[in-house]
């Protein structure tokens, strides 16, 4: 296993949609396990593959990165239903030093595939629903302050840009 270098917002890598995985091989099982380790690391409780310089639609997460670890690894995820709307705090291991409350649905549906090449199909709410719509965003080519509104988002780069 290896820490892989997190790719920080405003690299390309991050604004390119990822494409999706047609071959769950040895290089992706190494992948999805360097990412665990990556996302530990850095205490961060989601990861998607971009964020490390991978184009291709995977994500880890981790709700407890501190205590007992309960990863979950999905391949190629897709939102099939969502419902509500609730505002929380965010930050990213791509945009360092900033947070911002950020949208999103209450609970959603989830479809995907795991390592095993079996299908998941899960309906999640609360913070594991937001870090997949967060990491599901970044597989897409976004980042959490597309999300909120222009004035403060060019507040936020403002400060991103000084503590850069
Ligand atoms: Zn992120």
């Amino acid at each position: 296993m290896a820490i892989m270098q997190i790719k920080k917002y405003p690299e390309e890598i991050l604004r390119k949609k990822t494409d999706e995985i047609t071959k769950i091989n040895g290089d992706i099982l190494k992948l999805a396990k360097d990412m665990l380790e990556t996302m530990y690391f850095f205490s961060g409780v989601g990861l998607a593959a971009n964020q490390v310089g991978i184009s291709k639609s995977i994500f880890v997460s981790d709700i407890k990165p501190e205590g007992k670890k309960n990863p979950i690894i999905v391949i190629n995820p897709r939102i099939t239903s969502s419902k509500g709307g609730v505002y929380s705090e965010e930050g990213c291991l791509s945009l360092p030093g900033i947070a911002a409350e950020v949208k999103r649905s209450k609970t959603i549906r989830l479809l995907g595939l795991n390592t095993a090449g079996k299908e998941i199909d899960l309906e999640v709410e609360g913070l594991l629903a937001r870090i997949f719509q967060h990491e599901i965003d970044h597989l897409n080519g976004n980042v959490f302050i597309d999300r909120i509104n222009p004035l403060k988002r060019w507040r936020l780069k403002r400060e991103y840009f000084k503590k850069k």
